[in-house]
């Protein structure tokens, strides 16, 4: 590992090409910890061009952590809808409410207390308290562990636990002191801009003459991967009801249980968020169905409902591969059932939903199309559901 002499050029080296080349993100004009805080939960499982959106709207209604610490956990989800890793936004607000009770409102200097927050482990408390505060705590995330094994020419599993704290114990050794903020961010940009997942490019790579897995031509393959837990096939099916003036009902996220709950449990598959009516099917999905909103609504008149198919989504949540089967539930009036919420088919996101009930929505207004296309005395007005469909595309 380098020290001495060494260390203060690959340090100078890192910093210089940084402090040129640094992308221009809306995260990096601040110093602001409530912001950089937002910024690191938002990229962590996104990438930086979906982020960014979400993070200017999210702060043109949230500017503070007042403000998200007042308001309601629905509109927060909202606000989050489309980001995905819901658990993110919700231990975001109770953070906020935990910076305003116990911390006067002012976002924590002391390591500890950052690591109290919910949702905030030691990457992003290294990153905050160095980015916002310039303390010296090194980052170690997937993108600098990369780095570092390509650097060192590390091989085996780096996430598994010895090797992990390695690396820390690597990182925080080259952690410049006096710039410990712009260091960690000098180290996350080799990983996101030059030494990717694939092909890095190290004819352009500031450090390279100091790169292990480049002198052995090893760095491409590096780090190792690690042992891919086996994909589980899900099959779910969705009822989707629209009625005559193209309204539908959404049921809300499950409430909390002091009982553990199963991990293949739908409302967590459909993201712990407003949902259609949705379950887990093996078999006659249609059938499993009606039986499933016989007993969701009992007393409700469903004789005459006609599941009508519509197509298939696929959606991945971490290893489970996800196949949903929306059917099309066409009624003149929606049911009375209280659970509900009734919302435009075409604005589904009017209430905090998750990407997959959002794709759902999409499959069922295709269907909707097609069978107007196809039916003269099709009921419902025509113009509405083309609109619609053309809004969710
Ligand atoms: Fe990564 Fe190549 Fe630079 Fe090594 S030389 S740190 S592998 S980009």
């Amino acid at each position: 590992m380098l020290n001495g002499h060494q260390l203060a050029i690959f340090r100078k080296q890192l910093l210089g090409w940084f402090r040129q080349f640094r992308r221009d993100l809306p995260w990096r004009r601040t110093k602001d910890p409530y912001r950089i805080w937002l910024s690191e939960i938002m990229l962590q499982q996104t990438r930086v061009a979906a982020a960014i959106p979400y993070y200017e709207r999210f702060l043109q209604r949230f500017p503070d952590v007042h403000a998200l610490a007042a308001a309601r956990q629905e509109e927060v989800l909202r606000l989050w809808s489309g980001l995905g890793y819901y658990s993110r936004a919700r231990n975001v607000q109770k953070a906020a409410q935990q910076i305003v009770a116990k911390h006067g409102g002012e976002f924590p200097t002391r390591v500890d207390d950052v690591l109290a927050l919910p949702g905030i482990g030691n990457y992003t408390a290294a990153a905050i308290l160095s980015i916002a505060f310039g303390e010296k705590h090194a980052v170690l995330d997937g993108n600098v562990a990369r780095v570092l094994a390509r650097l060192g020419a590390i091989r085996g599993d780096i996430r598994e636990s010895q090797q992990w704290q390695e690396l820390q114990k690597t990182a925080d050794r080259l952690l410049e002191p006096k710039s410990p903020g712009d260091w960690n961010q000098a180290l996350m940009e080799l990983g996101a801009t030059l030494c990717t997942p694939k092909s890095p490019q190290c004819l352009v790579c500031p450090v390279a003459q100091f790169c292990e897995g480049r002198w052995l031509g090893i760095a491409e393959s590096l780090p190792e991967k690690r042992k891919k837990r086996a994909t589980t096939e899900v099959t779910l099916a969705a009822a989707v009801f629209a009625d005559a003036k193209g309204h539908t009902f959404l049921l809300p996220p499950p409430r909390k249980t002091k009982e553990k709950v199963s991990a293949d449990h739908v409302p967590t598959l459909v993201s712990k968020m407003w949902h259609f009516p949705t379950l887990s099917v093996s078999g006659e999905p249609a059938e499993k169905l009606s039986a499933f909103l016989r007993k969701l609504m009992p007393g409700v008149h469903s004789r005459d409902w006609q599941l009508v198919p519509a197509g298939k989504v696929r959606h991945a949540v971490t290893y489970r591969a996800i196949t949903l089967l929306p059917f099309l539930i066409e009624v003149r009036n929606l049911p009375r059932f209280l659970l509900g919420k009734q919302v435009p088919l075409n604005d589904i996101s009017s209430l905090p939903v998750s990407n997959l009930t959002r794709k759902v929505a999409r499959a069922a207004l295709a269907a909707t199309a097609s069978l107007q296309a196809s039916t003269e005395s099709y009921p419902f007005a025509l113009p509405r559901f083309r609109r619609a469909l053309q809004v969710l595309r």
